[in-house]
C-alpha cells in the first residue's frame, strides 16, 4: 500500500513541484495551505507530514506542537524559508523528525522522505513475530539478528539491508541504493555497491539466513523469501 504524506505549504510555487516529485516516487499526497487544515488532516493518519513554518493562519511550529499533543505518531518534516532560524527551532523540541531550508533540492527532500518512512515502518513491521529465524531489524540500535543470534554488519552494509527490508519482494534500483546509502552526488563506479551486496549476502547466509538478496539485472536488487508479515 502506498504511503500517505501530507504536504503542508501556502505556496503553490512549492507545493506543485514536491506534490508532483512524491506522487510520482508512488506516495498518496494530500496538499493542504492552512495550519488549520493540516490538523484536520492527521485524522486521516497520514504517515508523514512535510510542514512549512510560515503558513497564513498559524505558526508551523504550532501545528507541530499540537499534533503531537494530540497524539500524532508519524514522522513530521519542518521546512522553512527564514534563513538563520533553523539553528534556534532546531535547538527547541517541538516534536519534529527531522529540518530542511528553503530552498531546497526534490532530491535531498525525497532523500529525507524515505529515510524517515523507512525508519517508521521498520519499527511498525519489526514486531516479535518475525523473530523465528527470519530477519530481525532493529533500526533504532542499528543491529541485525538472526533468531537470536546477531549479524555482525558495518554501517553501510546496514543502511542497503534496512532499505531492501523496508521493500521486501520489490526491486530497489542500483541509483536509490548509491543515493541512500553512499550520496546522492555520487558519481563514481556503483562497484563498491556490488562489493557491500557481496558481503551482505555472505553474511546472512553464514547464520542460516533464508531470505535472500536477488540480483535483478540491469535494475538493481530484490530482497526475497523468509516470513513476510503474517
Ligand atoms: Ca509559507
Amino acid at each position: 500500500m502506498a504511503h500517505r504524506v501530507l504536504v503542508v505549504e501556502d505556496e503553490e510555487d512549492i507545493a506543485f513541484p514536491l506534490v508532483r516529485t512524491l506522487e510520482r516516487e508512488g506516495y498518496d499526497v494530500e496538499w493542504v495551505e492552512s495550519g488549520q487544515k493540516a490538523l484536520d488532516s492527521l485524522e486521516t493518519s497520514p504517515e508523514l507530514v512535510i510542514l512549512d513554518l510560515g503558513l497564513p493562519d498559524m505558526d508551523g511550529l504550532e501545528v507541530c506542537r499540537r499534533a503531537r499533543e494530540a497524539g500524532y505518531q508519524g514522522a513530521i518534516i519542518i521546512v522553512t524559508a527564514r534563513a538563520g532560524e533553523l539553528d534556534r527551532v532546531v535547538g527547541l523540541d517541538y516534536g519534529a523528525d527531522d529540518y530542511l531550508a528553503k530552498p531546497f533540492g526534490l532530491a535531498e527532500l525525497q532523500a529525507r522522505v524515505r529515510a524517515l518512512l523507512r525508519r517508521t515502518s521498520a519499527a511498525i513491521g519489526g514486531g516479535d513475530d518475525e523473530a523465528d529465524d527470519g530477519l530481525r531489524i532493529d533500526v533504532e540500535a542499528h543491529r541485525v539478528f538472526a533468531g537470536a543470534e546477531e549479524v555482525p554488519l558495518t554501517g553501510k552494509e546496514f543502511e542497503v539491508l534496512s532499505i531492501l527490508a523496508a521493500n521486501r519482494d520489490k526491486v530497489v534500483s542500483r541509483g536509490r541504493l548509491m543515493a541512500d546509502v553512499w550520496d546522492e552526488n555520487w558519481y563514481g563506479s556503483t562497484k563498491t555497491l556490488d562489493v557491500t551486496i557481496g558481503r551482505l549476502r555472505q553474511k546472512l547466509e553464514s547464520v542460516g539466513v533464508t531470505d535472500r538478496v536477488v540480483a535483478v539485472r540491469g535494475v538493481g536488487f530484490r530482497l526475497e523469501g523468509g516470513t513476510p508479515d503474517a
